[in-house]
Order: structure tokens, then sequence, then C-alpha cells
């Protein structure tokens, strides 16, 4: 399915590295140059299946309204559901896939990473074993993307308070914020 929408829209599809602020990204037609989406090749193949998707369905309303829409707006929320659809009467989402993106999809937010419980379901299907920050004793060092080493503090309303050992400066993260142990 994939594969033909590549064809029929002459998507230049590119695989990269693995990028920590963003997952995917679509390009619209620009200076002579067709739809153009990237992903990170470090996805598992759901987390992969769904970053497409969000993309293509930039591309649909794209296509469809132009520049005329809100990046996530209403038109883009009816793209993706109905892109995401078509997944759903062929049987190749796990259950529990299944499950999360059919709630996530009532009223899909702007990345699906806002989404704690998807994510969590996604990160099943990856190879190694997914360390959060919730996880974590605390107390615990842990080490961030960027190497940086944060001791883990109390749970403020939504965030965790962490201090950079280096600095002793607060930051605050993501329950589901994927770290290293230290
Ligand atoms: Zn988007």
């Amino acid at each position: 399915m994939i594969v033909g929408w590549i064809i029929e829209h002459k998507i230049v599809l590119t695989v990269t590295q693995k990028r920590n602020s963003i997952l995917g990204n679509y390009r619209a037609p620009h200076n002579g140059k067709g739809h153009r989406i990237s992903i990170n090749g470090d996805l598992n193949p759901y987390a992969f299946l769904v970053t497409f998707v969000h993309e293509m369905a930039h591309l649909t309303t794209c296509v469809k309204h132009q520049k005329r829409v809100t990046s996530h707006g209403s038109e883009w929320k009816e793209q993706f559901k109905l892109l995401m659809d078509e997944f759903f009467g062929r049987k190749i989402l796990p259950h529990d896939v299944r499950a999360a993106l059919k709630i996530y999809l009532i009223n899909p937010a702007s990345t699906h990473c806002n989404d704690p419980h998807l994510i969590k379901v996604l990160d099943r299907y990856n190879k190694k074993a997914v360390l959060y920050v919730q996880d974590l004793d605390s107390n615990a060092l842990f080490v961030w993307n960027d190497g940086r080493i944060f001791k883990k503090g109390e749970k403020l309303r939504k965030r965790y308070k962490c201090y950079e050992v280096k600095t002793k400066r607060i930051y605050l993260f993501n329950p589901i914020a994927k770290v290293r142990s230290f």
C-alpha cells in the first residue's frame, strides 16, 4: 500500500539516522522538487508505520487543501484517520497496537509522542528494552540523549524535576522520556 502511495505521488522517501527532535518530516513540493518525506530509521516497524502515515496525511492534506489549513488541524486529523483506517482492515497490526491506535485516533495529537499510552505500546516492539524516567528510583542517575548525566528528583504535576549533575541546574523531564541508566 505504501509503495503504491510513493509511486502515485512521486514521493522522495529518505530513511534517516536517528534524530532526537523529530521522528519524521514532510516537505511540500517547492522549487521544482516534489513531495519529500523523511523517517527515522531506528523506529520499530509499527512506530515507522504510524510515523509514515502521519507524514503521508500532511501530503494528502497539502494536495487537497494546499496551504490554506493549519498543519495539525481538523483537515489533517481527518486525512490521518482515513489513511490509518486502510491498515485496520488488514490483519497486520498486533492487538495492543491496534487498540492503542484506535484510542489515539479519536482525537490525534500533533505528534503521537504526546500519547504516552500509544508510545509505550509501540516501544514494546523495540529490540532493546526501553528505560523511562518514571521507571527509575528517586535519586537515581541517568544519561540523557546528549550524554549529560542527571539525577532524578521529585515529581511535580506532570513532569519530573531532575538535576544535571555537572551544573546542578534543574530540568523538567516527561515521565516517558527515554534514558539510559548510568
Ligand atoms: Zn506533523
